[in-house]
């Protein structure tokens, strides 16, 4: 369980958003693409196969294709065990507005692109270079993603409860 100083993040109130939610040494973004309860209420998160195409999709644009100011200070882009987020990883902290919005044109990359566009989806680069699935992942952007990202749940903070 996610613990913030005496504070344990309740799952069970929590939005999709964008949290900063530790810091030691680097700064740890969760970036909460659905709330837990439509997870565990409506099956609603990603599948693996999402999961990976998501990751090598995001890893690459926010290492690649931001700016500079950014993109150097990037230090790990990857899937929640749970499904329903991503962890950022960065050197500095960011604004999550600001990030919010990198993601967003993150995504709006990603719903352009075809099959043979996956960055790092090969035999020398990926431990399971065939285990993609662009078009559910352009779904779950376009059907979860954009939409919670868009709406007025979307939260910079943590509901907390006292451990
Ligand atoms: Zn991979």
């Amino acid at each position: 369980m996610q613990r913030v100083n005496s504070f344990i993040v309740d799952h069970t109130r929590l939005e999709p958003g964008i949290y900063e939610s530790k810091i030691n040494g680097a700064y740890t973004y969760d970036v909460r693409f659905v709330a837990p309860r439509d997870a565990v209420k409506n099956g609603v998160f990603m599948n693996p196969k999402v999961a990976h195409t998501l990751e090598h999709f995001l890893a690459d644009y926010l290492r690649t294709k931001t700016a500079e100011e950014f993109s150097e200070k990037v230090l790990y882009v990857g899937p929640m065990g749970c499904l329903t987020g991503f962890y950022l990883l960065t050197t500095e902290p960011f604004e999550p507005q600001f990030l919010r919005e990198l993601i967003l044109e993150a995504l709006e990359h990603i719903l352009k692109a075809k099959d043979d566009e996956i960055p790092g989806a090969s035999e020398l680069t990926c431990g399971n270079y065939r285990y993609f699935d662009l078009e559910g992942t352009q779904n779950f952007i376009n059907g979860v993603i954009v939409p919670n990202f868009k709406s007025e749940l979307f939260s910079v903070d943590y509901p907390l409860i006292e451990a």
